[in-house]
C-alpha cells in the first residue's frame, strides 16, 4: 500500500495545460489527463492532490497570485471536484516541493531531525513553502512562504504582481539573464553565465553572479531572522548553480542577525518530480 513512508509511482505522464487558451481549456486538459491515467493504470483516483501556481484563498475559495493568470479569481477546487467527481486538495507548487523534500527528499536524507523547513523554488519565478513538524504552514491568507514577492531592491523593476523590486524580479533566472543582457547586449542562459563566471573569463558574468550572491544573502536573511528554519532546500534552475551554496552562503553571514550561519542549505533530493510527489502527499496527509 502506498503511504507517506513508502510512495510508489504507478504511472508518469505529462500534458501541456495550454493555459493561454483560458480557464475552461485548462479544466478540460486536467480532465483528459486524469481520464487517461485512470485508463492506463486501471485504477480509479479516490482523491487527487494538485500543485498549482498561486494559491486557493482560504476564505474566498478562489485562486489568487497565479502567474497563469487565467486561474485568478476562479473556484478551481470546487470546479475540479465537480468535473472529476472526486475529492481534491490544492497547494502552491513551492509548498508541494517543500513537503515532498521534507518527506522523501533532501530533508529526510540529510536533516531528518529538522522541525522547520523552508523550501524554495528559484527558477523562472521565485516561490517558497514552509513545513513545520511535517505539515504545511499555510497562514491566515494562505500566502505563508510567498517570499518571491517580498521587496528586495528597486533595481529589479516592476513585477507582474503590481509591486516593484520583488525578490523574483532580482533572483529568478530570467531576471538574472536580463541583468547580464543589460550589461552585454547578449542573452545567455543562466547556466552559461554561471560557467563563464566559474572560468573567470567574463567580468559581466561575474558581475551577474555577484548580484545573485549578494541579493540572495540579503533576501534569505530576512526569512532566517523571522522564521529561523532548521533547513533551507533550494530547487529550480537557480538552485542548480553551484556558487549559491558557497558564495551566496557567505553573503547570508553579512546580513543575518546572528554571529554565524548554522541553518543547513541543501540541494533538492527529488529532482523535477518533487512538486508532483508533494501534491500526492496532500491527499495522503488528509487521511491521517
Ligand atoms: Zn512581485
Amino acid at each position: 500500500m502506498t503511504s507517506l513512508e513508502n510512495p510508489e509511482p504507478v504511472l508518469r505522464t505529462r500534458i501541456e495545460t495550454e493555459g493561454t487558451k483560458g480557464y475552461q481549456h485548462i479544466l478540460g486538459q486536467i480532465q483528459k489527463l486524469v481520464k487517461s491515467m485512470e485508463s492506463k493504470s486501471g485504477l480509479k483516483a479516490e482523491k487527487i492532490g494538485f500543485g498549482t501556481p498561486g494559491v486557493l484563498d482560504p476564505i474566498l475559495q478562489t485562486m489568487k497570485n497565479c502567474n497563469s493568470t487565467a486561474l485568478n479569481g476562479m473556484p478551481l477546487k470546487k470546479d475540479l471536484e465537480d468535473l472529476l467527481q472526486v475529492g481534491v486538495e490544492l497547494a502552491n507548487d513551492a509548498n508541494c516541493f517543500a513537503l515532498a523534500e521534507t518527506y522523501w527528499g533532501a530533508v529526510k536524507q540529510l536533516a531528518p531531525e529538522a522541525s522547520v523547513v523552508f523550501g524554495i523554488i528559484m527558477g523562472t519565478g521565485v516561490g517558497a513553502g514552509i513545513v513545520v513538524n511535517g505539515k504545511l504552514w499555510n497562514g491566515r491568507h494562505g500566502i505563508a512562504g510567498e517570499w518571491g514577492h517580498n521587496f528586495l531592491d528597486e533595481s529589479g523593476g516592476i513585477c507582474y504582481c503590481g509591486k516593484t523590486g520583488c525578490v523574483e524580479k532580482v533572483l529568478a533566472g530570467p531576471s538574472l539573464q536580463r541583468y547580464y543582457s543589460s550589461l552585454t547586449n547578449s542573452m545567455l542562459t543562466l547556466k552559461e553565465i554561471a560557467q563563464r563566471h566559474q572560468q573567470g573569463s567574463d567580468k559581466f558574468a561575474t558581475q551577474t553572479m555577484d548580484r545573485l550572491h549578494h541579493f540572495f544573502g540579503k533576501a534569505i536573511s530576512v526569512v532566517i531572522n523571522i522564521l529561523d528554519p532548521d533547513v533551507i532546500v533550494i530547487g529550480g534552475g537557480v538552485g542548480n548553480i553551484e556558487s549559491v551554496y558557497t558564495e551566496a552562503n557567505r553573503s547570508i553571514n553579512q546580513f543575518i542577525f546572528n554571529n554565524r550561519v548554522d541553518v543547513q542549505i541543501l540541494r533538492p533530493g527529488l529532482g523535477d518530480s518533487a512538486g508532483v510527489f508533494g501534491a500526492a502527499a496532500l491527499v495522503v496527509n488528509t487521511d491521517q
